[in-house]
């Protein structure tokens, strides 16, 4: 995308580390040429070592925002003024605006899960869902279900069984949401889970590029009819989890849902604007849709 960058142009953008294959300067960028905006999306690969000191020079700099991503949204929590109500529920901020010198945090993931889901909200209150994963998507998932979807029971599918008790505990204390179970990825009980859900969904970054090839979910069930599917990972769009779970009958939702319903919050948090999702998604969707896979090194999840 070539332009010239004018001397009063706003700058927002994206930091995390790496940050060479994000999705979100393509769609933020997108969206400020459509609206003719000044303003200018950059990605910053900021090593976990100068993240305060990125952070300070925001403000000096008159940065209006940025995303934050793998590994800083947990981090940078330490070092921000203001904590929005879901941002601190989740424990993770992925948007910071800069407010009267002061930088505040957001967590626009919720948005992208409860927006992406949204058409299902219907199938899914009541019922028993599992969520694959217990890092940061997997919180934003878990916590967005119980605030907004209010499932009857949340089963943790994730390899490190104690990360996923401590987000169980987390939401204990923090909502009083006490049915989440946690099961061992891959153990006898993960076919019994699945068959019991009426949403599953991929929290965890297996089969994100390079890897497009793995599914998470080992078990196998014959016929997933009238189950929703969802994957966090958007690169591919189509992932193998969706793609295996399509076979059989279930209804699928991409990650890809998820990323431009988080830039769209965020965006209206910088700018006080409506991203034109619409339109963005004419431009990019046949891109993403085609996106190869160049490198082995893992992708942001921006
Ligand atoms: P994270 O905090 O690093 O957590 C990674 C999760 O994946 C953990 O549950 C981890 O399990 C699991 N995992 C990693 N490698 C695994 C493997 N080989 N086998 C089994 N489990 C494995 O990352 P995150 O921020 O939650 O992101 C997870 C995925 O969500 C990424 O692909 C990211 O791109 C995507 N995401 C998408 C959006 C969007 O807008 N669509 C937004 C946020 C995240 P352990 O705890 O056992 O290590």
């Amino acid at each position: 995308m070539k332009r010239n960058i004018k001397s009063h142009v706003k700058l927002v953008g994206i930091i995390g580390h790496p940050i060479s294959h994000s999705w979100s300067p393509l769609i933020h960028e997108t969206a400020f040429r459509i609206m003719n905006q000044d303003y200018h999306y950059a990605a910053f690969d900021v090593h976990p070592k100068n993240l305060r000191d990125a952070l300070k020079g925001m403000i000096a700099l008159g940065i209006v925002g940025c995303n934050v991503t793998i590994p800083h949204k947990e981090a940078v929590m330490e070092f921000i003024d203001e904590i929005s109500a879901d941002a601190r529920l989740v424990g993770a901020v992925n948007t910071i605006h800069v407010e009267n010198d002061s930088l505040v945090g957001h967590n626009t993931d919720v948005d992208g899960v409860v927006e992406a889901l949204k058409p299902y909200r219907d199938q899914i209150a009541d019922q028993s869902v599992t969520v694959f994963g217990a890092g940061g998507g997997g919180r934003a998932a878990v916590y967005s279900l119980i605030s907004y979807y209010h499932p009857a029971q949340i089963f943790v599918i994730n390899r490190d069984t104690s990360r996923a008790e401590l987000m169980k505990k987390f939401f204990s204390d923090s909502q009083n949401y006490n049915n989440i179970k946690v099961v061992e990825l891959h153990s006898l009980d993960e076919g019994n889970v699945i068959e019991t859900s009426r949403l599953v969904i991929n929290a965890t970054s297996v089969g994100m590029s390079p890897s497009p090839g793995e599914n998470v979910m080992m078990a196998d069930p014959k016929d997933l009819d009238g189950k929703i599917f969802f994957d966090l990972v958007y690169n591919p769009v189509q992932t193998q989890f969706l793609k295996d779970a399509k076979k059989k009958n279930a209804t699928t939702v991409s990650g890809i849902e998820m990323l431009y319903n988080q830039a769209a919050k965020s965006f209206e948090i910088w700018t006080g604007m409506s991203m034109p999702v619409d339109k963005v998604r004419e431009k990019l969707d046949p891109k993403f849709a085609a996106a190869r896979v160049t490198t082995r090194r893992r992708a942001a999840v921006h």
